[in-house]
Formats: structure tokens, sequence, C-alpha cells
């Protein structure tokens, strides 16, 4: 039987609620796991990239030679050095210039989806997680077109529902009229300080608002957890004891 692989398209227009951060570290605890993952990093910033030990300084084909120029995933994916069952996809600054250079290309909003489906016939996997950058542009839209879910970090600060309702309308327009299977299947809080009253305001006002689709499980702010990436590294290998490696493998 044909493997039915979960596409997760991690997404918040806002930078710095710690989408990269989930999606590295919910791929790494999967492939722990047992499973077969795929991450593709779709900021040119490249921080999932960074943190997934995958090369992406100029000139490495990234996703933006798979979305421009037609070239396979399969000639940009590599296997994380660390942790086995773990795939990544890079993307370097080119992709900043992507969205521009597609404007007026027909069927643009389909060539990650296109480009995922001709990779996941010969190479499946049982996840794919999809790090957004933080805009609600082509790449984001790509994401959310490729996608067959959405996992929506929110950062337990100041303003942390501002923005949310735009990007929830972006959500159903792409579900109204360029993927009709989509929903958003997961809010997960991140950031989270216990000794502030501020973060359990936020997160009792994100429950309110979204109920049931809000994680139990809640992302604590752990210095271990943004340390991680300057040693090429998830949280789950760099200490995988600390607070926040448990909680992205939901063991406490
Ligand atoms: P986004 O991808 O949404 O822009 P990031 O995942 O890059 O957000 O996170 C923004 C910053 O916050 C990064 O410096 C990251 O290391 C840090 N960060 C994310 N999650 C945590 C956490 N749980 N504890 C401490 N720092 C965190
Ligand atoms: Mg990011």
């Amino acid at each position: 039987m044909a493997r039915v692989t979960r596409i997760v398209a991690v997404a918040n227009q806002k930078g710095g609620v710690g989408k990269t951060t989930s999606t590295v570290n919910i791929a790494a605890a999967l492939a722990l796991a047992g499973h077969s993952v795929l991450v593709i990093d779709l900021d040119p910033q490249g921080n999932a990239s960074t943190a997934l030990g995958l090369e992406h300084h100029e000139g490495v084909p990234g996703i933006y030679e798979v979305l421009t120029e037609g070239m396979p995933l399969a000639g940009i994916v590599g296997e994380s050095p660390d942790i086995a069952g773990l795939w990544g996809a890079p993307a370097t600054i080119d992709l900043a210039g992507a969205e521009i250079e597609l404007v007026g290309v027909e069927g643009r909003e389909y060539l990650l989806r296109e480009a995922l489906a001709a990779y996941l016939a010969e190479n499946p996997v049982d996840f794919v997680l999809l790090d957004c950058p933080p805009a609600l542009g082509l790449l984001t839209i790509n994401g959310l077109v490729a996608a067959t879910e959405v996992l929506l970090p929110i950062q337990c600060e100041y303003y942390a529902l501002e923005g949310l309702s735009q990007l929830l309308r972006t959500i159903d327009m792409v579900t109204a009229h360029l993927n009709p299977s989509l929903g958003v299947s997961a809010i997960l809080l991140t950031m989270y300080d216990g000794r502030t009253r501020l973060a359990s305001q936020v997160a009792d006002e994100v429950r309110r608002h979204f109920g049931a689709r809000v994680l139990n499980t809640v992302i604590p702010r752990n210095v271990r957890v943004s340390e991680a990436p300057s040693f090429s590294q998830t949280v789950l290998t760099y200490d995988p004891s600390s607070a926040g490696s448990l909680a992205y493998t939901d063991r406490k």
C-alpha cells in the first residue's frame, strides 16, 4: 500500500515565533523515534539548514534552484550528519530573489507541490516539514499548497495574536482556491516562561480562542534551545536532557 506522507507547513508570518526551531526539533524528535523525515527550508535566511548541519552557502544548489530552474528536489536533499532518517533540502540567500523572479510564471503556487510529489514517488518518507519564511508571500503560499496540514507556532509574548487573523485568512484562501485538503491541525505555544504572568495569560487567551487545536505540550523558553543551532545541531542531540529537548520529544 502506498505510504501516506504527512506534509506539515510550519507557518506564521511573524518572525521569531519559533517556526524554524520547532521545525528542526520536531523533525529530529520524529526521526529519533524511527520515522523518516524530510525538512524543506523555505526561508532565504537558511536557519533550518544551519540547525540541521546542511551546507547552504552561496553557490550550493538549494530550494531556489528547485523552484526557479526546475532542478529535482533529489538533487539538493542531504542527510543530517547527526540523525539517521532525517533529511533536509537547504535554502541559500538566493531564495530571496525567487518571489520576484516567479511573478508571472504560470502555476507558480504549485511549484513546490509538484517537485515534492516527484521526489516522494521515488523517496517516500513518513513526514515532510516545511519551514516557511516570516511573510505571506509566494514562498509561504508554495508551502501551504504543498502541505496537507499547518502547524502554527505562537510565541507566548505580547502581540501573540496580532496578525493571526491575516494568516488564517490566507490559509482559508489557499484552502478555498488552491489546496482544498489543507487545515490548521495544530497550534504550538512556544517560548513559554513559567515565571511570568504574561506567558500564562497569553497561553490562556490562545486556548480560549482556538480550543482543542492548541497542543497540550508547551515549549518552554530554554537557553539550550537557542544555543543548539550555533553548533549545527538540534537541541535533541545538543542537550537531550534539557527542558527544551524534553518538550520537543513530548516527555515533559
Ligand atoms: P522563526 O523561525 O519563527 O523566525 P526561530 O525559531 O528562529 O523563529 O526563533 C527565534 C529566536 O528565538 C531564535 O534565536 C531561537 O533560537 C530562539 N528560540 C526559539 N525557541 C526558543 C525556546 N524555546 N527557548 C529559547 N529560545 C528560543
Ligand atoms: Mg525561521
